[in-house]
């Protein structure tokens, strides 16, 4: 029955030959001077919304690079980077893909991104306050957190603890754990990392945390551990544990429609998970400062940060428990 296998083949191929559609390749996009919006489904140009640090008219919040943040939005006369420490492994296990090492990944988002882990860290001054800021960049790798990130993130909390800073500000944005990283980013990486948020609390540090265009996965459960959690926007999206569409798949067997904001910034508040949202990412730095300063009971012309204790604490790195 070759003969029929042969013009079922050639018909198939006939038929999706004659409706075959040009469609823009993922590179195309990327290097397309024109981008749409999921918010108001209109075109934009790169360059309008680059101008606008990647927010839309609609006030759909795009990816925001973390430099570009730090640089322009947070910060008052620069900053100092907090470095990832050397031992810190992106891969304990030598993960292999589709025979391709999942270390040769990593370190082409480091050359791509110019960061050292997922996360660009830094220490600084906003409106006077002693922040350290922690900022998740979806471009290396939908900022997947491994062994490194969490050790990078424990070595910026050791920071904070030492030069008693006012506050640890993290501005989420990340796909969630690394599962090439195994059981070191599922279990080690994320309790070490709420200790720590622990400790800083213990000595008056206070933890805030931002969550950005998207947050999900394990990431979206360590977001609870801050002091105060907020949205970047009030239609920020997919701030979820599972994703919107696989969320909507479970809840399907009960026939029950999804809100149409579920896993927005506003659903969010209105259900108790986070403390509220901004309007928009150009107001973070204002009123981020003065909900810092009412919680810490520390007016504007208090320049210096002040620590109810002086006993040093120390966090041990993961890799050398
Ligand atoms: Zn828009």
């Amino acid at each position: 029955m070759n003969w029929i296998l042969n013009f079922k083949t050639k018909f198939v191929e006939k038929v999706k030959q004659t409706f075959k559609r040009d469609r823009p390749s993922k590179v195309d996009q990327a290097n397309s001077a024109w981008i749409n919006c999921p918010g108001c489904n209109q075109m934009q140009l790169r360059e309008d919304l680059k101008k606008n640090f990647n927010v839309c008219k609609c006030q759909y919040h795009f990816d925001l690079d973390p430099k570009i943040r730090f640089d322009k939005l947070i910060f008052d006369n620069g900053y100092e980077l907090i470095p990832c420490p050397k031992y810190a492994d992106p891969d304990p296990i030598n993960f292999v893909i589709n025979g391709k090492k999942a270390i040769d990944k990593y370190k082409n988002y480091q050359e791509k991104t110019g960061q050292e882990s997922a996360i660009l860290i830094a220490a600084g001054k906003m409106n006077g306050l002693n922040v350290v800021c922690a900022g998740y960049n979806f471009a290396f790798g939908a900022s997947a957190i491994s062994l490194r990130e969490s050790e990078h993130l424990l070595a910026a909390m050791q920071y904070a603890l030492d030069n008693k800073v006012d506050c640890f500000i993290s501005f989420y944005c990340s796909g969630g754990m690394d599962v090439k990283g195994n059981l070191f980013s599922l279990t080690k990486g994320m309790s070490a990392i709420i200790l720590a948020m622990n400790e800083l609390k213990r000595k008056n540090i206070l933890t805030v945390g931002v969550l950005s265009s998207k947050t999900t996965g394990g990431l979206f459960v360590d977001t609870f551990a801050n002091d105060t959690l907020w949205s970047e926007c009030k239609s920020s999206n997919n701030l979820l544990f599972s994703g919107k569409r696989v969320s909507a798949g479970v809840r399907s067997s009960d026939k029950e429609e999804m809100p149409e904001d579920y896993g927005e910034g506003a659903a969010l508040t209105r259900n108790g998970m986070s403390d509220g949202y901004f309007e928009n990412r150009l107001e973070i730095k204002d009123k981020l400062s003065t909900l810092i300063r009412v919680l810490l009971k520390k007016p504007e012309k208090e320049a210096k940060a002040e620590s109810t204790s002086n006993v040093k604490v120390d966090i041990p790195a993961i890799s050398a428990s």
